[in-house]
């Protein structure tokens, strides 16, 4: 069994957590908390063993009736693995804690993609991870966008990606962060970082991105416009190859999911976890072919899209399996098979 440890138990480190103890080859060690506050305490109801991420704080702990496995440098050596969920900058201070200890670890999004050894989607580049001491899995976004150009470049090359984000002002439990009532050129000049970030994983493709932000906290949408090399004759071919990947759910115009609060709404009623949606959202009718561009339209749930990246980032990392085998073994432990993103007839 692989023994995995979770450094920052918040809204991706939570959801990581509840994944890999899911999956049939892993264990959770434990997870790093900094304070006792609601996750800590769904922690504990969960049975995850705690660990204190900092030292001074432990006293606030045992205040709140909480008891601790230990400190977060015991979780590290424990684990075969880390997954460090903490914000943004966190995690690369924390590298030099995985490198003393040895064990390999797994950044977020949020970190400087110079800051670790290579960068991770497992339809996209799952072999080349193998072995290194330090990597990250892509953004929400960049998880997206990487699951489409994938299957894109495989079978149609591709000329120029053009997309432009619309993104949510924050995750529903952000209640500091905005626009309250506007909408945001983000950043107003070419390119936002999305391009870049995507040329982590596919360094020789063109792309351009644009950044916008939105008073909305469910999800994030993408317009994408793809300059294909060798189109098929016709958007259907495409529609129906996206349909057949793993991770894409190409919404059937009957389901009547006319946006992100009906597809919230939809995973909620299918008993998705948080009402997570896990799978890239792309609405059938939008895939159409115009000559050599391709255009559609998809959403993608920021709070939860990378979560199944990051159980094979896990697997990648130590070399166990191929990409294949482990993304289908991480669906069928999370259920992301059933029905939800299936139901295209
Ligand atoms: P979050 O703020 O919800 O959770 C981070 C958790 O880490 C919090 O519980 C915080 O208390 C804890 N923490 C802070 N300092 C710590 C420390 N030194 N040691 C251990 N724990 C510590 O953040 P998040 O949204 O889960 O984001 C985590 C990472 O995932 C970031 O890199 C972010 O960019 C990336 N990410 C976030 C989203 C999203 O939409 N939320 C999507 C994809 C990737």
């Amino acid at each position: 069994m692989i023994q995995v440890g979770i450094n920052g138990y918040g809204t991706i480190g939570k959801r990581v957590a509840d994944a890999v103890r899911q999956q049939p080859d892993m264990e959770v060690v434990g997870v790093a908390k900094t304070r006792p506050n609601f996750e800590a305490r769904g922690a504990v109801e969960k049975g995850y063993d705690l660990y204190a991420a900092i030292e001074e704080r432990k006293p606030r702990f045992a205040e709140a009736g909480i008891d601790l496995a230990g400190d977060v440098e015991e979780l590290v050596a424990a684990s075969d693995v880390v997954v460090d969920a903490c914000p943004s900058g966190i995690g690369a201070d924390n590298a030099a804690m995985y490198e003393e200890y040895d064990t390999p670890a797994l950044l977020q999004g949020g970190e400087d993609a110079a800051v670790v050894d290579a960068s991770f989607n497992a339809r996209s580049n799952y072999d080349a991870v193998e072995g290194l001491a330090l990597v990250r899995v892509v953004s929400c976004n960049t998880t997206g966008l990487s699951r489409l150009i994938a299957p894109l470049q495989e079978h149609y090359g591709i000329e120029k990606v053009r997309a432009t984000l619309v993104r949510r002002g924050g995750d529903p439990a952000q209640s500091g962060r905005g626009p309250i009532n506007d909408i945001l050129p983000n950043p107003v000049g070419l390119p936002s970082h999305h391009g870049p970030d995507v040329n982590t994983i596919f360094p020789d493709l063109a792309i351009d991105t644009l950044g916008l932000k939105v008073p909305a906290t469910l999800m994030h949408m993408h317009s994408i416009n793809v300059q294909l090399e060798d189109p098929p004759a016709s958007g259907e071919a495409i529609r129906d190859r996206l349909a057949g990947e793993r991770r894409t759910f190409v919404i059937p115009e009957w389901l009547d999911l006319d946006g992100a609060g009906a597809i919230k709404e939809y995973a909620q009623d299918a008993g998705r976890p948080r009402a997570d949606v896990w799978e890239n959202c792309i609405w059938g009718e939008s895939v159409t072919l115009e000559g050599d561009d391709l255009y559609l339209f998809q959403a993608i749930h920021q709070e939860s899209d990378v979560v199944p990246e990051n159980v094979d980032a896990i697997r990648a990392v130590l070399g166990e399996t191929d990409a294949e085998t482990s993304m289908a073994r991480t669906d069928e432990a999370m259920g992301l098979d059933e029905g939800f993103g299936t139901a295209t007839e």
